[in-house]
């Protein structure tokens, strides 16, 4: 019984094609700015998403770092959601290593901080107070899958620019997003001064993500990135998989966001999952397990992963919380193997004399 892991869409191995085009890929020492299909990666993401320049990151949260000590100075506070990747799961590494202050705002919904909680948020000009230079939204929102608009997007970036501040898209899974609500990455984050994504969630790659902006921004993260150490040789070989994962697997999402569709309506026809189906709008699904359930969701985890060789995670941090996660190794069968686990771990047949 093969594994189907749906813990999350970072556990996607490169795709066959990716694993030729590495082996194949033209490369030169990055850091002399000579590596070719660095280069590509960077100018192909850079035209995607309508910005001038892009660079090549080791992970998002290196595009994240990268990015917020790119735009602040020591001292500066950013405004970002209280359950926002940046604040939760980086390490600190905004204060760490920038000396940079989050003020976090909650989400009023979907991954959405209040427009005038953020207004409120900005600091007035008094030396009393911390300079206010970042605002940060993230898209798809961790929490529960959800892509924002453009019209929430647009209605941010304005409040950035009236304000003199710059605003950052932690697009992660910005793709998903797109796919979601059909729109361009590009109209997506119209306004944005910075966007990181990563190639290697949904889209497959094996490591990276790029930032991208404007021309000076991305000398200034440039620099930012060699001093975090992440000036990489013959990175090409990497960048290689990141092209198929810019170019070909961003155009496929909408198949995951149908399994993860097809799996939630299965999940929530059990009786004692508790699934909204609202809020299932990518390709993450979260749900629990009703009091009456004959289990904990620790216990149903264990047993799908011992009995049936399925991942599911706990989520950390929100007890009797689970997450599944589809991505491209996930096929319409999977999707009926589980949710037919499911099924026999929550319903055990009723014992017969
Ligand atoms: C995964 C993720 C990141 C960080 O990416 P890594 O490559 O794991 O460092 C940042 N933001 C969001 C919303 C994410 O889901």
């Amino acid at each position: 019984m093969n594994m189907i892991d749906l813990r999350s869409d970072t556990v996607t191995q490169p795709t066959p094609e990716m694993r030729a085009a590495m082996a194949n890929a033209p490369v030169g020492d990055d850091v002399y700015g000579e590596d070719p299909t660095v280069n590509q990666l960077q100018a192909d993401a850079a035209a995607l998403f309508g910005k001038e320049a892009g660079l090549f990151v080791a992970s998002g949260s290196m595009g994240n770092l990268t990015s917020v000590l790119a735009h602040t100075r020591r001292g500066d506070e950013i405004i970002i959601g209280k359950k926002s990747h940046i604040f939760l799961y980086e390490a600190g590494s905004a204060a760490m290593y920038g000396g940079v202050q989050p003020s976090t705002l909650p989400y009023v919904r979907d991954g959405m901080m209040d427009i005038h909680q953020i207004r409120h948020a900005i600091r007035p000009d008094d030396e009393h107070d911390p300079i206010t230079r970042l605002i940060a939204i993230e898209n798809t929102a961790g929490v529960s899958g959800a892509p924002l608009s453009v019209e929430y997007t647009q209605q941010v970036a304005a409040v950035a620019r009236e304000n003199g501040l710059k605003l950052h898209i932690d697009g992660a899974r910005i793709f998903n997003a797109a796919a979601a609500l059909n729109v361009s990455v590009k109209e997506l984050t119209m306004g944005a001064d910075s966007v990181t994504f990563c190639l290697s969630k949904g889209l497959c790659a094996p490591v990276g993500s790029v930032i991208v902006g404007s021309k000076d921004f991305i000398k200034q993260a440039h620099r930012v990135r060699k001093s975090l150490g992440g000036g990489m040789r013959q990175a090409g070989i990497l960048a290689a998989a990141g092209l198929i994962a810019l170019h070909e697997m961003s155009k496929r999402l909408h198949e995951d966001h149908v399994n993860a569709r097809r799996l939630a309506e299965g999940l929530a026809a059990l009786p004692c999952v508790d699934l909204d189906l609202e809020q299932v709008k990518t390709n993450m699904i979260f749900f629990r397990l009703r009091p009456d359930a004959p289990m904990s969701a620790d216990a149903f985890s264990e047993r799908m992963k011992t009995e049936y060789n399925i991942l599911i995670m706990p989520y950390p941090g929100e007890t009797g919380l689970l997450r599944a996660v589809t991505h491209y190794w996930i096929k319409p069968d999977d999707v009926e193997r589980v949710i037919e686990a499911a099924r026999a771990v929550l319903l055990p047949a009723p014992v017969s004399d």
